[in-house]
């Protein structure tokens, strides 16, 4: 949810960030204020090491910039979830960190409405 110009408003899109070297559970949604009009973009991540929540908006060409910034680590959009919807099942995609033999290993799942999992991608840290 985005807010802007004391309105609530859902996005249109949303796309799902593969992490970086820093940030996991990245995720931008992109929406129009319907009062001004602007293009708004939120951008949401989770620290790997802090575990912070950090969350930003942007407008305008900030926002547009962000979004070319970002493009290239889109895993899928809320547009490709719906696609899907009629042939997997409507299924989102999790990235948690678990320690495994002392190990810190960031596993990608994709989870069904039931919260069926299967996990995708495992991926040792350090
Ligand atoms: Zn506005």
């Amino acid at each position: 949810m985005i807010v802007h110009c004391n309105m609530k408003i859902r996005p249109e899109v949303i796309w799902f960030l593969h992490p970086d070297q820093e940030y996991t559970d990245r995720k931008v949604e992109i929406a129009h204020c319907p009062v001004c009009e602007k293009l708004l973009v939120r951008y949401s991540r989770q620290g790997i090491l802090t575990r912070k929540i950090l969350s930003d908006t942007f407008s305008k060409g900030k926002a547009e910039k962000l979004l070319e910034e970002l493009r290239p680590y889109r895993e899928y959009t809320s547009l490709d979830l719906i696609f899907n919807k009629g042939i997997y099942g409507f299924r989102y995609g999790e990235t948690k960190i678990i320690k495994k033999d002392g190990k810190k290993i960031l596993v990608d799942s994709s989870v069904d409405f039931n919260g069926n999992k299967e996990i995708v991608r495992e991926k040792l840290l350090y």
